[in-house]
């Protein structure tokens, strides 16, 4: 049997981070089982679903580098193919024309309230005679669901769990405008799509039940099914957007890589032994549904910036340059000339060993470009005393050369001269050369930005 799975997003907002892990998981079972993976957009909610909502879970797909293998499926166009299957059941008596009227909808739902009992259909038009329906009024077409009995799905993520059908009522598959509805249409597109798999949060447990009946019902092979808790906050609640971001795409803003994302939303809920950095070909070789834990995961928003940061560090430095060059322009108010992009590309490695985003990344990089603004630490380090020494620093920091090297030399010697420590006089030249007290190696930031530059910023202090 070839595995083939499927993420099947409604389009009606951003991309959550729980579906994109839905999403990562289907993709990494099928990559695993040398299956297909394959995406649905399940538009049938006319009124919610939107093409802007299509457009952003496309992007955040592809962001994370999760490719269909396949053009997606538009669960809407598929409208009259699941009017067919309901008809089909009708005519293998599976289903039935239910007339009854909104207000003895109401008057069942009012009755199950006042017995404390969830809203449920009563049957009346299960086995009654069509030929007694009232005039003028069009009927839905209900599922004739097995009321004796139990059914257990073997849930992969769950284990065995077991409903007493007469908990199930005889649910609406067409209604009487003939459009079909969610649970038909989901279980005839998995079907027609030859889905095997059905890996999913486990708020869709309860209609995996109902969906399992329509298989039935249709002599059709019934999918596994693998439900995954979802994700919570660090307080224990379904994560919302009470707890931060939800969205992928925010994500993608905030500057984490998409394969620390990947790598954190696979972690989140799934686990290979203690391993914490997984690249995606390990994801692709170890990934199981056993893997799969029962409790709901805790999205803990520094154990993603520190994955974040390791992937920062192994990312290729032409790729960070591409990537933060948009927002360093947008941050300086122009475009980056290419003696700019030279000189942050230089000083990549030192920059990138401190930035857990690549919001940070860009903002320190502008560095290369022009001092940072001061801040509370910076200005702190500019006594008097040090802006004096800083002056006294310039003719042999116009003498010097410019490698770490001889420039740690220089500093070294000038020390001892005006009788301070070397970090005494390091700590200020930082604040002139890029602005704050915490930076990339000096010596390199100032090697990089050569003599001119960091002269320019000295005397920008010692002349103020
Ligand atoms: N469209 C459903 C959702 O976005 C998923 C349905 C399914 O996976 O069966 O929650």
């Amino acid at each position: 049997m070839t595995v083939r799975v499927r993420f099947a997003p409604s389009p009606t907002g951003y991309l959550h981070i729980g579906s994109a892990r839905t999403a990562l998981f289907n993709y990494l079972f099928a990559k695993h089982c040398g299956g297909k993976y394959l995406l649905r957009i399940e538009d049938t909610d006319r009124e919610r679903s939107t093409p802007e909502a299509v457009a952003a879970i496309f992007s955040s797909l592809d962001w994370l580098g999760i490719k269909a293998d396949a053009e997606p499926l538009f669960q809407f166009e598929q409208a009259s193919r699941h009017a067919e299957v309901a008809n089909a059941l009708l005519k293998n008596g599976k289903a039935y024309y239910c007339y009854c009227s909104p207000e003895e909808l109401q008057t069942m739902r009012e009755e199950a309230a006042q017995n404390k009992l969830p809203p449920k259909y009563n049957g009346m038009w299960r086995d009654r005679d069509p030929s007694t329906a009232p005039a003028g009024i069009k009927p839905v077409i209900r599922f004739k669901s097995p009321q004796e009995g139990a059914l257990t799905i073997n849930d992969q993520v769950q284990g065995p769990v077991t409903v007493q059908n007469i908990q199930l009522d005889d649910m609406v598959l067409l209604r009487a405008d003939g459009t079909p509805t969610y649970m038909l249409s989901v279980v005839v597109d998995d079907h027609d799509m030859g889905i095997t798999h059905i890996i999913r949060g486990d708020d869709h447990l309860t209609n995996a039940f109902r969906q399992h009946h329509i298989y039935t019902a249709m002599e059709w092979n019934v999918p596994t099914f693998a439900h995954i808790p979802l994700i919570h906050g660090s307080d224990g609640a379904k994560l919302s957007k009470r707890h931060g971001a939800t969205s992928a795409d925010v994500y993608r803003d905030l500057g984490f890589l998409p394969e620390a994302m990947k790598n954190y939303l696979l972690r989140l809920g799934w686990a290979h032994g203690d391993d914490e950095m997984i690249n995606e070909s390990q994801a692709i070789e170890w990934f199981s549904l056993e893997g799969i834990g029962r409790s709901p995961a805790r999205f803990d928003m520094i154990k993603l910036q520190n994955l974040n940061g390791h992937y920062i560090r192994l990312a290729d430095d032409q790729r960070l340059l591409g990537l933060i060059k948009p927002q360093v322009e947008n941050q300086i108010g122009r475009t980056l000339m290419p003696c700019d992009e030279s000189k942050i590309f230089q000083g990549m490695g030192g920059l990138k060993d401190r930035a857990k985003t690549l919001v940070e990344l860009s903002e320190s990089a502008i560095i290369y470009i022009q001092p940072l603004p001061h801040d509370e630490k910076a200005l702190a380090m500019l006594t008097p005393e040090n802006v004096e020494h800083l002056k006294k620093l310039l003719p042999k920091l116009a003498a010097c050369e410019y490698t770490h090297d001889a420039l740690e030399a220089t500093l070294r010697a000038a020390a001892d001269q005006f009788n301070v420590k070397l970090g005494q006089l390091a700590a200020p030249l930082r604040v002139a050369i890029t602005g704050r007290s915490v930076s990339p190696s000096l010596f390199e930031v100032m090697s990089i930005l050569g003599k001119e530059e960091s002269i320019k910023r000295v005397k920008g202090i010692t002349k103020s």
